[in-house]
């Protein structure tokens, strides 16, 4: 049985970038970005997409620094490139989105807003 993507989330990020793992649109929205664009406008100007082998698995906006990250996208570790093992986690989910800016997650937590 392979594990969830939120599994792989967490698995990935640092204890202060655990969130729930979202799909495209949910972290579109927490972000305010419009997500029926390709490239969403953030701060006046379009985003930056990264993207490998066609798959765009990271957009930041240069200004705010807001990002949208694709969990099962590469990981560049010491100049190797690593993929998810598509044995062990369940890629096919399309909760796979995490967003943040440069002070954290985004949404914020409820009990940080307050
Ligand atoms: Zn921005």
């Amino acid at each position: 049985m392979t594990q969830s993507l939120q599994a792989l989330a967490d698995a990935r990020l640092a204890p202060e970038w655990r969130q729930p793992v979202k799909t495209y649109d949910d972290a579109a929205d927490a972000l305010g970005w419009d997500k029926a664009l390709d490239r969403p406008i953030c701060c006046g100007e379009p985003v930056e997409i990264t993207a490998m082998l066609g798959h765009a698995y990271k957009a930041t906006c240069p200004k705010c620094e807001r990002f949208i990250f694709d969990i099962t996208g590469p990981e560049f570790t010491g100049g190797a490139v690593a993929f998810v093992d598509s044995e062990k986690f369940d890629v096919e989910e399309k909760t796979r989105w995490v967003c943040g800016d440069r002070d954290g997650p985004l949404p914020r937590a409820q009990s940080e807003a307050a």
